[in-house]
């Protein structure tokens, strides 16, 4: 008995490892059906080693892999299990396959039901989740059963209830595995990211000091000689492209400035309301223009100390390109600010063109943008700013349906330097 648990447990492991070991750095469209496989195999080794729990009465846990799989991935992805399930279960034959059809059917319609709701969970609310809706479709299973067994078997409710308790250990311990493969994946592309801003920052900050000074010096002569009496009106013209290029590789040092450090001349001690509300006045014609509509919502009191200037700008470039994601069909661009223990929330979300999972990747990577006169250096300097005040920010967008920037500031802090 419990060798064939061990190893029903075994069968529901592999493809968690196996996903794990090769594919954890790209869990991207293609080996979505890599883990489709490793499930059904999963799948089919559990009903070919099932438990005879007393004579007649067989079970096994092929339900565990086809109720994650159904959450996670939605019809799409459990569609080919319910097909491998119900394929295996014709190949085995004997008693109950009509039921097991039945049975698998109804799964199959409602579970996936719940995907939407399942995936807006936290990490342990999706295992709690993940265990309600296997203890359901389980006790239903029983439930039908019961008709057939209980007059066959002196203990049947007995061995359910050990049935149903397995089936909540295996859930549960699957499932946070699962979940600690996704926080691990997410933590280390954090990670990687504050790194990669860390030596921009570093780098960009030192040579734009050094690059600015000979600009202003070159901008002051270049004036002058303009002021002259003696040049022609075609050198005049020349003096006058030459001063409107170097203002904007002014712009530019600028922009690579404000990825360093804080200044603190700009430093402010307040609750992020003025730079709101200013960055909404500053952007609503831009909206206007783009028929999107900035709701702001404000209800955040604690305070933190942040560069004034730096904090507008990101809000900024979140905002513009919130706005700019819905620039073909218009939309609402909600910003939701609130305060938390210790924390301080900020809410970002459009309805707009949003991303995929790459593309959410590729956010913050320098010059990375998918627009024509794009820069790609805002996002960049977001999570730069944000790195700054020691936030979090995480980014949660789908295709067609719109993108939420979820940022966390804490309020309290111990290791503040300047
Ligand atoms: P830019 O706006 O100049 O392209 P950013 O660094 O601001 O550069 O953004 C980089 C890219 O990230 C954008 O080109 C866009 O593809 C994507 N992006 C950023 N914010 C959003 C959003 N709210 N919705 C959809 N895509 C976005
Ligand atoms: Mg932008």
């Amino acid at each position: 008995m419990i060798e064939t648990l061990l190893l029903n447990v075994l069968f529901l492991l592999f493809p968690v490892l196996i996903a794990v070991i090769f594919f954890e750095n790209r869990l991207t469209n293609i080996d979505k059906y890599i883990l489709i496989t490793l499930a059904s195999i999963a799948l089919i080794f559990c009903m070919a080693f099932p438990f005879a729990l007393e004579i007649g009465f067989i079970f096994d846990l092929r339900y565990i892999p086809f109720v994650i799989v159904a959450l996670y991935g939605g019809y799409k992805m459990v569609f080919p299990l319910y097909i491998v399930l119900n394929g295996y279960r014709m190949l085995i034959g004997g008693e109950g396959i009509y039921q097991s059809l039945l049975f698998s059917t109804i799964i199959f319609i409602v579970v996936p039901l719940l995907s939407k709701k399942f995936m807006q969970q936290d990490a342990k609310g999706r295992v709690v989740y993940a265990m309600a809706v296997t203890f359901s479709t389980m006790a239903f299973y029983f439930f039908v059963l019961s008709f057939n067994y209980e007059q066959l078997m002196s203990d049947f409710w007995g061995l359910m209830t050990y049935a149903l308790v397995i089936h909540m250990i295996v859930v549960a311990l699957i499932m946070s595995l699962i979940e600690k493969v996704i926080s691990n994946v997410k933590t280390r592309e954090m990670y990687l990211r504050a790194e990669r801003l860390k030596d921009i920052s570093d780098l960009t900050a030192s040579i734009a000091h050094e690059i600015r000074n000979p600009l202003t010096v070159t901008n002051g002569f270049l004036q002058l000689l303009s002021g002259s009496k003696t040049i022609t009106p075609e050198e005049k013209q020349y003096l006058t492209f030459s001063l409107k290029e170097l203002g904007r590789a002014e712009q530019i040092v600028s922009d690579f400035l404000a990825f360093s450090k804080p200044q603190s001349a700009n430093m402010v001690y307040a609750n992020l309301k003025d730079e709101i509300e200013y960055v909404e006045n500053i952007l609503s014609p831009y909206a206007k223009l783009n028929k999107v509509m900035i709701q702001v919502r404000f209800s955040n009191k604690s305070k933190l100390h942040y560069d004034k200037n730096q904090m507008t700008q990101c809000f900024i470039n979140l905002f513009k390109n919130g706005i700019e994601a819905m620039r073909e069909h218009g939309g609402t661009l909600l910003i939701d600010v609130s305060e938390q223990k210790k924390e301080i929330v900020i809410r970002i979300q459009d309805n707009g063109q949003g991303m995929t999972y790459e593309e959410v990747r590729q956010l913050g990577k320098p010059y990375y943008s998918t627009k024509k006169e794009g820069t790609g250096l805002g996002m960049l300097m977001v999570y730069s700013t944000i790195r700054n005040v020691k936030g979090k920010m995480t980014v949660d967008s789908e295709l067609g349906k719109g993108t939420t920037f979820l940022i966390s500031i804490p309020t309290e802090r111990k290791h503040r330097q300047n």
